[in-house]
């Protein structure tokens, strides 16, 4: 069963109450939040004039975060674009339905509410004690794709962050044996859905201080009863760690994410090292007898260009 509705229009800076208490402080890290998506957006060239973007809503405090910044910048975005926050209600037990359909009604944004019995099909198919997530996102995904297809949606906002960007690197370099991450942007397989990552830029701290102050209705991840992927929550451990011992650390590993120097890899699919010979030229030259210049600077993403999507 599937309902649409399009809640009456309202301004996105008309926000709720409680936030006319916010500190100073508080509105401090909402303009720093709001920068750092404008900077993504604009970098990635995210959205564009007459975009439909839909916003996946999973109840958890990065889409809500997302939602609430998108919303505010598209008050003064140099483009025009629809914004149409998504939820999948997969049916898991304790689900509270009726919670995200009055948060969406009380901000006036226009809203889909999905419901597809995916934790019957996931309970059916996958024997017990086996994990479940990898099904389980994949019909997810189908039916995101499928949603966004009905809606003329022509991006799908995910509400991942720089932090869950740095640990799908580190999961992917420790068990995979790839340098790979979750892109910003990236278009789906079939290549009809163009999936954004807006918080790419955003420190899942100061998501987690923007949703407290934020006051929002955030339902429970563990719902379906399964654990958090014992590898990934090791990895989220050590960076965490890192960032209290190591001060600017995960700041340096996410913008390495943009500075990749293939020449100064081991990847001949990136970089033809076989017809390398006296005359070529090799981007950032010859380090073969020079140490790395320690410590490394921590430059901060802050501190690129100013574009049109910047407050
Ligand atoms: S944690 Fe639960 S809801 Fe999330 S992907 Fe895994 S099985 Fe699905």
């Amino acid at each position: 069963m599937e309902h649409v509705v399009a809640s009456p229009a309202r301004s996105a800076t008309d926000l709720p109450e409680k936030e006319s208490r916010f500190s100073n402080t508080f509105l401090r890290l909402k303009k720093h939040l709001e920068r750092k998506v404008g900077e993504a957006i604009g970098d990635y060239g995210m959205i564009a004039d007459g975009d439909v973007v839909m916003v996946c809503i999973s109840g958890g405090k990065d889409s809500f975060t997302l939602l609430s910044i998108l919303l505010a910048l598209r008050e003064r975005a140099p483009v025009d674009f629809r914004i149409v926050a998504m939820n999948l209600d997969q049916k898991q037990p304790g689900f509270p339905d009726e919670i995200l359909p009055a948060y969406f009604e009380s901000i006036g944004v226009e809203y889909k509410i999905v419901t597809e019995n995916t934790y019957a099909i996931v309970k059916d198919k996958i024997p017990e004690g086996k994990t479940t997530c990898s099904l389980c996102s994949r019909l997810r995904r189908g039916i995101i794709y499928r949603t966004a297809k009905e809606l003329g949606a022509t991006k799908i906002a995910l509400g991942h962050h720089r932090d869950d960007m740095i640990e799908t690197l580190f999961l992917n370099m420790f068990f995979g044996g790839k340098i790979k991450s979750m892109p910003p942007k990236l278009v789906s397989d079939d290549g009809e859905n163009v999936v954004i990552r807006p918080l790419a830029y955003c420190a899942e701290k100061d998501i987690e201080r923007f949703a407290r102050g934020m006051e929002y209705p955030i339902i429970p991840c563990n719902l379906c009863g399964s654990q958090e992927n014992a590898q990934r929550k090791h990895i989220k451990t050590m960076l965490r760690d890192w960032d209290t011992r190591f001060p600017g650390r995960i700041v340096s590993i996410a913008t390495a994410l943009k500075n990749v120097v293939p020449s100064h890899l081991a990847d001949s699919s990136l970089f033809d090292f076989r017809n390398v010979s006296s005359g070529t030229k090799v981007d950032q030259g010859d380090i073969v007898f020079d140490t790395p210049e320690l410590p490394v600077e921590q430059p901060d993403a802050s501190a690129i260009p100013i574009g049109i999507w910047r407050s």
